[in-house]
């Protein structure tokens, strides 16, 4: 047994059945045993690969975004460019080199970037060496100004509650640990306060269903959109989302590239959830930002010129313009992350429709 699974199972042991996020947060990110304390994570070699590893044009076409945003909030000086869940630091390696054809706009912009993994910070810093940069373990210690925020695959990795629908009315599902049987979920005997969260379309849901929420989700769009309106600035999510109205349980577990038992194996397997934008975007707006999207990451890398970007890239390089073509499909492709990633975005309410989103609902 892994040692997250025995302190799990200590855990359950003294404290009795937990919540489904607790279960999450201890399989993540218990300091030694956690999945986030664990060698590889992201990339070819790892269990995952995200779109910054997949093509540099990922990163250099969100700078550009930045930039524009940038000038769109009249050019404050200084800019905190922010990044939630930077991973191995590609994307925004990417993004300074794309801002490079506009040095007023790197002399303004002071780098932020929030990480809970102490080894994916190292990893960072030294893709980063030499850009002057702060690190923070989360977004309340970065200090206040007008903000860009870039995050990817960042909200699918906040942990998540699940609840259910008896016959008797909605229950949250807590894990429990038998031996012989493993970890298991059990449901709560008395009702789940977390049901007040729930959309009335999703409360109505017939007996038997399961309805996804992510409290950390739902507190970050409030706080990040508070910081928005007060102090300026725009935010841009890319995540595979859930469509709009789909419902079910989406809590997944990969492992080396493949599927797995979401519960089996804690400490060794990434955990995430497809996030709820419907509900992420409900709590920003209630906090007095503008929402946009979510739209299709293929829609939206295609209003910000990818296919120009990429054949400029392969008439620059003629070798590598397959490859290049390639990952340009596996970015916009519909049966490849075109349609299951979705882009969002949230600012302060006086600026301009963000770029990419001008189509957007
Ligand atoms: N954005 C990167 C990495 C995605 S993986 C990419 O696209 O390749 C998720 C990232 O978020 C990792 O860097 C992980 O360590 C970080 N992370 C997850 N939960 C976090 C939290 N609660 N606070 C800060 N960082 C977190």
């Amino acid at each position: 047994m892994s040692d997250a699974a025995s302190h799990l199972q200590r855990l359950i042991a003294l404290k009795g059945p937990l919540s489904l996020s607790e279960f999450m947060t201890e399989a993540l990110w218990h300091p030694r045993a956690g999945y986030y304390a664990g060698s590889e994570v992201l990339g070819a070699a790892g269990d995952y690969v995200t779109s910054p590893e997949i093509s540099q044009m990922f990163g250099e076409l969100l700078g550009l975004w930045c930039v524009a945003m940038w000038e769109a909030m009249g050019r404050p000086r200084p800019l905190l460019l922010l990044e939630l869940g930077p991973g191995r630091g590609t994307l925004m390696a990417d993004a300074l080199r794309a801002a490079r054809s506009r040095p007023d706009f790197l002399a303004a912009a002071e780098l932020h970037l929030v990480e809970a993994s102490q080894r994916l910070a190292r990893l960072q810093r030294a893709r980063l060496e030499g850009v002057p940069a702060s690190w923070h373990a989360h977004l309340g210690e970065v200090p206040e100004g007008a903000s860009i925020v870039l995050a990817n695959e960042f909200l699918d990795a906040l942990p998540i509650v699940q609840l259910e629908r008896s016959a008797a009315g909605w229950r949250e599902r807590l894990v429990d640990y038998h031996p012989g049987a493993g970890f298991r979920f059990i449901l709560a005997p008395g009702p789940a306060a977390q049901e007040a969260l729930l959309s009335p379309a999703e409360r109505a849901a017939p007996v038997g269903s399961i309805a996804e929420l992510s409290p950390a989700a739902i507190s970050l769009a409030s706080t990040l959109a508070r910081r928005l309106v007060e102090q300026g600035g725009g935010a841009l999510f890319i995540d595979y989302g859930r469509r709009a109205g789909e419902r079910g349980p989406t809590l997944q577990a990969l492992r080396r590239h493949a599927r797995a038992d979401a519960l089996a194996t804690p400490g060794h397997a990434d955990l995430t959830a497809h996030v709820d934008f419907a509900a992420f975007a409900r709590a920003a707006r209630e906090a007095g930002a503008a929402c946009h999207g979510p739209i299709a990451q293929g829609a939206f890398l295609a209003a910000l010129g990818i296919r120009e970007r990429a054949e400029r890239l392969a008439a620059a390089a003629p070798q590598q313009a397959e490859a290049v073509r390639a990952s340009l499909r596996r970015l916009i492709a519909p049966e490849a992350m075109g349609s299951l990633f979705q882009a969002f975005a949230l600012a302060h309410p006086a600026l301009p429709v963000p770029p990419g989103f001008e189509r957007a609902p």
